[in-house]
């Protein structure tokens, strides 16, 4: 488990330096941001990044991992009973007074939202993001941008072999929010 854990995190430390040299040529950064993109809807598709949240969730104090429970109950629910209309929007069950609990296990969107990126699909198809609001309200043009691609084949990757390790199935469609990821039974059996 840990050579797949430090995998990952080796992965997460090497968004974070592209994420910091693509900020730079924007002038950007999230000090004093009040647009806290905590409350964005984002899914997750892998086992290995509930492993990492959920462990990071284990080094919090006992109180705070019930108020984060509880928030997750809260998110769920809200999220089943939305309307529909517009985006929906809710505080990450993960973050208090604006910052993330669990920040240094934060799975890997939550890495790279905030600038410009482009995801190339095996298909042939290539989506552009231009980043967070924030980023997307500065700029007319968006000349640097991350590549997603090769951090999420790698990440592809490093799920394949927890799922080997762990006996969950390789073709199985994981799709999950933080809320779901924090209140899954799906790794109880394993030694989080
Ligand atoms: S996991 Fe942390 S960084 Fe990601 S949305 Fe939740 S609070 Fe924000
Ligand atoms: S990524 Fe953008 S919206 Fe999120 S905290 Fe940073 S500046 Fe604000």
């Amino acid at each position: 488990m840990n050579k797949i854990l430090d995998s990952l995190e080796k992965l997460y430390e090497d968004v974070e330096n592209e994420f910091s040299t693509i900020g730079k040529n924007y002038d950007f950064n999230c000090s004093g941001c009040v647009t806290n993109c905590c409350t964005t809807l984002f899914y997750h598709y892998t086992f290995v990044e509930e492993y990492m949240l959920r462990f990071g969730l284990s080094k919090v104090d006992s109180d705070i991992q019930s108020s984060i429970i509880e928030n997750s109950k809260r998110y769920i629910f809200k999220k089943e009973n939305f309307s529909g209309k517009g985006k929906f929007k809710m505080m990450c069950p993960a973050n208090k007074d604006g910052l993330c609990i669990i920040y240094k296990y934060r799975p890997m969107i939550c890495r790279i939202h905030g600038v410009p990126s482009k995801l190339a699909f095996p298909n042939g198809r290539v989506d552009f993001y231009k980043g967070c609001e924030v980023m997307a309200s500065k700029f007319f043009e968006f000349p640097y941008f991350l590549d997603r691609t090769r951090f999420f084949q790698n990440l592809s990757l490093i799920e394949q072999k927890f799922r080997k390790e762990f006996g969950k199935p390789l073709g199985y469609k994981f799709k999950k929010t933080i809320a779901q990821m924090i209140l899954s039974k799906d790794l109880d059996n394993l030694d989080v």
